[in-house]
């Protein structure tokens, strides 16, 4: 067969050589040891932790190393593909501040290594794929769906491995004749890699997170170019993370029954083999078995999720960290203040066989996270949440942001915040009262009268001076206890409740149900000299009017 002869007739359009393609995207000039890695999602509009988990990965596998994260957009399969999808991809990963030194973006493609969307790089792979059908490695095939069926089907009765390899392939040693009466005839051609590999042999290969892998060769011909000319995953990897001189490949562990076949391509293209990052899948707790995250079942697997609840990008940031790195807890435990990208990631740290994702440690990562945060951070960022999730309580904290401030600095600072807020959903049950709309009801507790209940509040409202300091305030609840023949000693009461007919505790409830509306809420003195004399007051006189 004159392969030449072949490529030539497959590909009578395609005049760029490899050689120039070289040129074209040179090697990248960076210091020894820096990592260019990649993200190359495809824009199914689903963006899940499981690509958060793989960019932060790559991320921090790029710039800790002094070199490139790019990203490319692997849209070859249109089927799959849905409108709109290539901006959320880009808009979510902004938003969880994975930062692209090249790639795709919003206003088109930065970067000399592009173009970064696959679609638009076919004749790109057809001067590799003339290179492969000239030398022989690859060859056009004319089956028919039915006929692949009928292999499948042939292969299944026998028993043996299904595919297109060995004696199934039809068409790996066809004429130039059949192949040129086929083309004349107009009928579609898929272009097959000629498999040289056999599944008797085993080879040792090393993956940066799998650590050391016996691997079997691949014996199928394998697709590289689908009927329209647009490349397989396969193909397009191989060719991009050549050209676009990718060192590292850090992808999901669902690639690794495939390796065998690319690292046979690459070779066959003659092309230095990556290092492989093959990260597993992320797993939760169901009952007492685990099992995988999954799109269907799990909408906590989709980033949208935790924007909409309201989770701070750093927390998830955090948390994720904690997932990926054992060790990183510890870090931070030592190192409270210091910015993540300080510490020493290492992909070699990732657990092989996946992530166990826990929900309840992500809510207390965050919690600790925002209680970290200045007062002037978590309103600017619970109020960006609330302006498009809960427009409502969004205006409210907007039409006066240095009131929201100090309700927000309440318990911030100092060796123990107040750890009230997990996600920004939560603000609004904790803070709402602040605001007279959002003000409940208060239900006061039916073992004591309506009128004790008022003889509280009216002694609190003749003794309540705004101008008093948080001793004084306390005293004069104290002083109200007594007179109203409840004690103010606890340990007393608690060794003998029924000596008692209240305490304390109660009288500051009765105070904090008129003004806040609820059992629970940040400290009374503060709260009152927040809400100020006026409206501390009209809640008390409005709380006694509904008694
Ligand atoms: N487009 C592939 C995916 O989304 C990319 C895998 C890779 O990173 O190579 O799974």
């Amino acid at each position: 067969m004159d392969y030449q002869a072949l490529a030539k007739l497959l590909f009578p359009d395609v005049t760029e050589t490899p050689e120039e393609l070289e040129a074209r995207f040179p090697q990248r000039n960076l210091p020894e040891g820096a990592v260019v890695t990649r993200m190359a999602p495809s824009p199914t509009g689903f963006v899940h932790l499981g690509n958060l988990v793989q960019g932060l990965t790559s991320e921090r596998m790029a710039h800790q190393s002094g070199g490139v994260l790019f990203l490319r957009v692997e849209d070859t399969d249109a089927k799959r593909e849905v409108p709109g999808a290539v901006e959320v991809l880009i808009n979510t990963l902004k938003h969880y501040g994975i930062q692209f030194d090249e790639g795709a973006t919003m206003e088109g493609d930065n970067g000399i290594y592009g173009p970064y969307r696959q679609r638009q790089r076919a004749s790109i792979y057809h001067v590799y794929a003339k290179k492969l059908v000239s030398e022989g490695k690859a060859y056009p095939c004319f089956c028919t769906e039915e006929e692949l069926a009928a292999m499948r089907e042939q292969q299944e009765a026998n028993k043996e491995n299904t595919g297109y390899y060995g004696k199934y392939a039809m068409w790996r040693d066809r004429s130039m004749e059949d192949i040129q009466a086929q083309l004349d005839a107009g009928n579609p051609w898929v272009l097959r890699f000629r498999s040289t590999g056999s599944i008797e042999n085993q080879f040792k290969f090393d993956d940066l997170v799998k650590g050391k892998l016996t691997i079997t060769e691949n014996d199928i011909d394998h697709v590289l170019l689908k009927s329209d000319g647009i490349p397989t995953y396969h193909f397009a990897h191989a060719v991009d993370d050549h050209l676009m001189r990718t060192t590292h490949v850090v992808r999901g562990d669902e690639w690794l029954p495939t390796l065998p076949f690319h690292i046979q391509l690459f070779q066959a293209l003659g092309f230095k083999l990556p290092k492989y990052v093959h990260i597993g899948p992320l797993m939760k707790m169901d009952g007492n078995s685990k099992r995988k995250l999954s799109k269907r079942k799990d909408p906590e697997l989709a980033l949208t999720y935790y924007k909409a609840e309201g989770f701070p990008v750093s927390a998830v940031y955090e948390y994720i960290m904690t997932l990926l790195n054992s060790n990183y807890e510890d870090w931070r435990r030592a190192n409270p203040d210091t910015p993540a990208v300080d510490f020493k990631f290492s992909p070699k740290k990732l657990n092989p066989a996946g992530s166990l994702f826990d929900y309840a440690k992500l809510v207390d990562v965050s919690k600790n996270v925002i209680s970290r945060m200045s007062a002037e951070d978590v309103y600017a960022q619970l109020a960006q949440w609330a302006r498009e999730f809960d427009p409502d309580f969004g205006d409210k904290l907007t039409s006066d942001p240095e009131y929201a401030k100090k309700i927000l600095a309440i318990g911030r600072g100092g060796k123990k915040p107040r750890k009230d807020l997990a996600v920004w959903k939560d603000a609004k049950p904790y803070m709402g009262f602040f605001y007279d709309d959002y003000l409940g009801r208060p239900q006061f507790d039916e073992k004591f009268d309506k009128a004790l209940v008022i003889d509280v509040l009216n002694r609190f409202l003749g003794v309540f001076d705004i101008a008093d300091d948080a001793n004084t305030w306390f005293d004069k609840v104290k002083a109200i206890t007594n007179d109203i023949g409840f004690t103010t000693d606890m340990k007393a009461y608690k060794a003998d409740p029924a000596a008692f007919p209240g305490t304390v505790a109660d009288v500051s409830t009765m105070i904090r149900l008129a003004v806040t509306g609820q059992h629970n809420s940040p400290d009374l003195y503060t709260v009152m000299q927040i809400l100020g004399k006026e409206r501390t007051v009209a809640r008390i006189q409005k709380a006694i009017a509904s008694l």
